[in-house]
């Protein structure tokens, strides 16, 4: 049996799975973020690990298996932020987020005194900066609570924190140093990107860079009085959220395609080397056992349906079963939506992948009196999956499979929807927490159950369904995809002329 903890950011999810990755049973507990100013996220970092060990104590209590059965640990969880301990172990301050926003004065000054700052930092880590990644913010600290900064021991992030209190080994995975920024060539820290943002002082807070699929250490006394675990419990170092999703849903081949699509919508393909380009918006992840994944996030993911269902239809968001019934009124209209497309970009964020608009909104068009309902929920689906392809297409396209993993994942007519779009295979993974089980196979090759995360990954993947794109709706998803390219031009040229 192995253990995988996922530490999101608002959810300590757990699971156990089985020597051939089943998963046997999972648990999880919400948690709050701490009220702060507006653009800050803030947790309460005790409280984390408090969360974090009744949600394993839970799931041994809910199982009633021997805690010795447990063979490994790995840890998941949101990347990058800062998380400063003292000599005494003790957090100096609330732990700042991966999507906390304070540290935007400070970049924008540094971008104005050095137009290249971003490019630069793009031409090593192959990531789009984010004020929220833990250099950016250890400089907001330098400039705003320098004590904070002259008294830490070690700057951690949400998982290494978790480990650490677990096993009291100081550590950080590959992923995580990447996206500090660092680079993700060595898939290290990188000297000269502290010094880009002025912190070149400080970065000897930052925690030793391990393998994701190497061992960190044990389970202390301590930890296991806390937690029901066994003391002596070996744990992997673990890796960024993201990068576990992807092992857990089997994916590492170089080439294979993965879409994660939740409340955000992640796009990315696997490789065996790391990738530049596209930059606009692209995202280089680090995946243990050498692969990176080129990856663009689009803000319009599952709430853009939220939105539909409770504004277009509120009677269904009353139903017991409010997707399935979503899903049935869609299908009542043909593919191509009769010619109503819908650009799916809502959110305030400016994140459109592959572009960037902060004043692009979402729009319907073609709408003609003839249109009913059916016809605008089904150019929701669709515009989220055109959104899909646009994203991919900006990668270089799928020459593989697409695995689907996410809440929209649980829509077998969404699912074929995305295999009919994109051309591609759609292949949903069996299980549901995925993150857990990337770390959990992280551990199971730690301790050398399997050779490499190559052979875990093919071992332990399950298919629950694959969808097959049909000649049949090509057509007219191919004349929805042209709609959709024209929509999204058109905002965005109406938005411009606007501005100008
Ligand atoms: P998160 O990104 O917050 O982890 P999830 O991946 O768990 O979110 O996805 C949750 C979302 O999935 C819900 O908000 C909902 O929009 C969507 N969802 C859940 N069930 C279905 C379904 N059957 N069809 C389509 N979307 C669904």
């Amino acid at each position: 049996m192995y253990l995988g903890i996922d530490i999101g950011t608002s959810v300590i999810k757990a699971a156990l799975l089985d020597r051939d990755g089943h998963q046997q049973a999972e648990a999880s507990e919400r948690m709050s973020l701490l009220e702060a100013p507006i653009g800050w996220s803030e947790l309460d970092g005790e409280a984390t690990w408090e969360t974090a060990t009744r949600v394993i104590r839970g799931l041994l209590r809910q199982t009633g298996f021997d805690p010795a059965a447990i063979r490994g640990i790995g840890i998941t969880g949101v990347m990058v932020g800062v998380w400063a301990l003292d000599e005494n172990d003790r957090l100096l301050r609330p732990p700042i987020l991966w999507n906390d926003a304070r540290a935007q004065d400070l970049v924008d000054r540094l971008q104005a005194e050095n137009p290249d700052l971003i490019s630069a930092v793009f031409a090593h880590s192959g990531s789009v900066m984010q004020l929220g990644c833990t250099l950016p913010v250890m400089a907001w600290l330098a400039e705003n609570e320098p004590d904070v900064l002259a008294r830490a021991r070690h700057i951690l992030t949400a998982k290494d924190f978790i480990r650490y209190r677990l096993t009291g080994a100081v550590a950080t995975d590959e992923s995580e140093a990447a996206m500090a920024p660092g680079s993700a060539t060595t898939r290290d820290f990188h000297p000269g990107q502290a010094a880009l943002l002025g912190i070149e002082d400080h970065v000897h807070l930052l925690s030793p860079v391990a393998r994701g699929e190497t061992l960190a250490g044990a389970v202390t006394e301590a930890a296991a009085r806390a937690t029901g675990l066994k003391a002596g419990t070996p744990v992997a170092i673990g890796t960024g959220d993201t990068s576990a999703c992807v092992l857990g849903a089997g994916a590492h081949e170089p080439g294979q395609a993965v879409t994660v699509l939740g409340t955000t919508c992640l796009n990315g393909v696997i490789f065996d080397r790391a990738v530049y380009e596209p930059r606009d918006l692209g995202l280089l992840f680090i995946v243990p056992g050498e692969r990176w994944m080129k990856s663009m996030v689009n803000v319009a993911g599952t709430t853009v349906l939220d939105w539909a269902l409770e504004t277009l239809c509120p009677d269904l968001a009353a139903g017991d079963a409010p997707y399935e019934a979503l899903g049935a009124l869609a299908e009542q209209s043909p593919a191509g939506a009769n010619g109503v497309s819908f650009v799916p970009y809502l959110s305030a964020s400016g994140v459109i992948a592959p572009r960037i608009e902060p004043k692009a909104r979402a729009g319907f068009n073609g709408l003609a009196p003839h249109h009913r309902r059916a016809d605008m929920v089904r150019a929701v689906y669709e515009g989220l999956a055109y959104a899909i392809r646009d994203c991919f297409e900006a990668i270089g396209g799928v020459k593989s499979s697409i695995r689907l993993v996410g809440g929209g994942a649980r829509s077998p007519f969404w699912s074929q929807m995305i295999a009919d779009v994109t051309g591609a295979p759609v292949e949903v993974p069996e299980g549901t927490q995925f993150g857990a089980k990337g770390a959990a196979l992280c551990a199971a090759v730690a301790i050398g159950d399997y050779a490499s995360l190559d052979e875990a990954c093919a071992a332990t993947f399950a298919l629950k369904a694959r969808f097959e794109p049909s000649a049949e709706s090509r057509k007219a998803y191919e004349a929805g995809f042209a709609r959709f390219k024209a929509g999204s031009e058109a905002a965005l040229g109406v938005l411009k002329a606007v501005a100008d």
